[in-house]
């Protein structure tokens, strides 16, 4: 079994071939970074021309590096969604038009669950499984009995753990994306200032990273009012023991009360020095087994989409030449 995939749902376009649902073949991954850089973030506008300039050279180079023929392939899989409906559209109307020309079966993906399936490309999946989700759009435990089966258990309610990394760069004024820019300095820092933990209701494994954020900027704006100086290291490193120390106990807390096998982690914000460090050493010595992924499979790819699209293929789903971009795409749906 042969997957192309195809992934464009924000800054990245992507295309992969995948062997058997696990094994890269190609990988290609083309990133807009630098053209949102100057905004400070990802202008959907700029994002969709980038994909259509890239869309064509991105698959060519993907089937070319896997010495592949079109007639070689099994399906054609793309990300449906959710995301931005503009770049989204890139890709499945480029999936649509391969597929339809080289007369190929189409599978639609969600865009969560290949962050999900990324860590399929390293090891065995074994369930039941919990996988904690941190991207630039999502903050969510998703709990699987089974392939293919996603039940969210928790997930955050304003913010997503991505999103307030690059805000509160933005309050230091690092440039966009502000996450790897935060870990570094974080680093170099002591997490001596005193700023909020939302653990939320007891029991409950939602997230919240807006009230956190606030604290920051009011820290800097205090500060810069009485005349003080934070050391930013140290502001880094107080905000990133707050997000590490949430994040890293309600996972651990729910891999118990779930009774899970695996524990995994998947989205951007998985290449955090911090939050790997931190779940390492939660979880070393417990019954839990802790898959962390490289950072390249971490952030957004096509190699991903094909890992998911395999379990889908194989369970029979389908679409048909009337596939569209789904931005708001309900990962339990699925
Ligand atoms: P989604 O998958 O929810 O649609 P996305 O695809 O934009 O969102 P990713 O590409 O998975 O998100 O991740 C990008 C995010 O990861 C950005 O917010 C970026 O700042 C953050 N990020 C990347 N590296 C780090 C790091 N070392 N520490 C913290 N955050 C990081
Ligand atoms: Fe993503
Ligand atoms: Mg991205």
């Amino acid at each position: 079994e042969l997957i192309l995939a195809i992934e464009t749902s924000c800054d990245e376009t992507a295309a992969s071939v995948i062997k058997n649902g696990v094994e890269i073949v190609s990988n290609v991954v083309s990133s807009q970074i630098e053209s949102h850089k100057r905004f400070g973030g990802v202008v959907p506008e700029v994002a969709s021309r980038h994909h259509v300039e890239q869309m064509t050279l991105v698959l060519e180079e993907a089937l070319s590096q896997a010495g592949l023929e079109p007639s070689d392939l099994t399906a054609v899989a793309v990300t449906e969604g959710p995301g931005l409906v503009g770049a989204l559209l890139i890709g499945v109307n480029a999936a649509k038009a391969f597929a339809f020309a080289h007369g190929l079966p189409l599978v639609p993906v969600h865009h969560i669950a290949g962050h999900i399936y990324a860590n399929r490309l390293l090891t065995e999946m074994k369930f039941p499984l919990l996988t904690l989700i941190v991207s630039g759009g999502h903050t969510e435990l998703v709990y699987m009995k089974e392939h293919g089966s996603y039940e969210v258990i928790g997930e955050t309610r304003d913010d997503a753990a991505g999103e307030a990394y690059d805000k509160v760069a933005r309050t230091l004024n690092m440039p966009y994306p502000g996450g790897p820019h935060i870990d570094r300095l974080a680093q170099e820092g002591e997490p001596v200032i005193d700023l909020p933990r939302s653990w939320l209701e007891p029991g409950s494994y939602d997230f919240s990273f807006s009230g956190l954020k606030s604290a920051v900027i009011n820290t800097v704006h205090n500060a810069t009012q009485r005349g003080e100086t934070i050391k930013p290291e140290d502001l880094a490193a107080s905000f990133q023991a707050s997000v590490v120390e949430v994040l890293v106990e309600k996972t651990f807390r729910a891999a118990g009360e779930y009774n899970v096998k695996q524990v995994l982690l998947a989205g951007g914000v998985a290449a955090n020095k911090g939050l790997r460090a931190g779940l390492e050493q939660r979880f070393s010595g417990s019954r839990f087994d802790l898959i962390i992924p490289p950072l390249s499979l971490c952030t957004d790819n096509a190699a991903m989409i094909g890992a998911a699209a395999s379990i889908e293929y194989q369970k029979g789903k389908r679409a048909t030449m009337a596939l569209n971009g789904v931005p708001g795409l309900d990962l339990e749906a699925q």
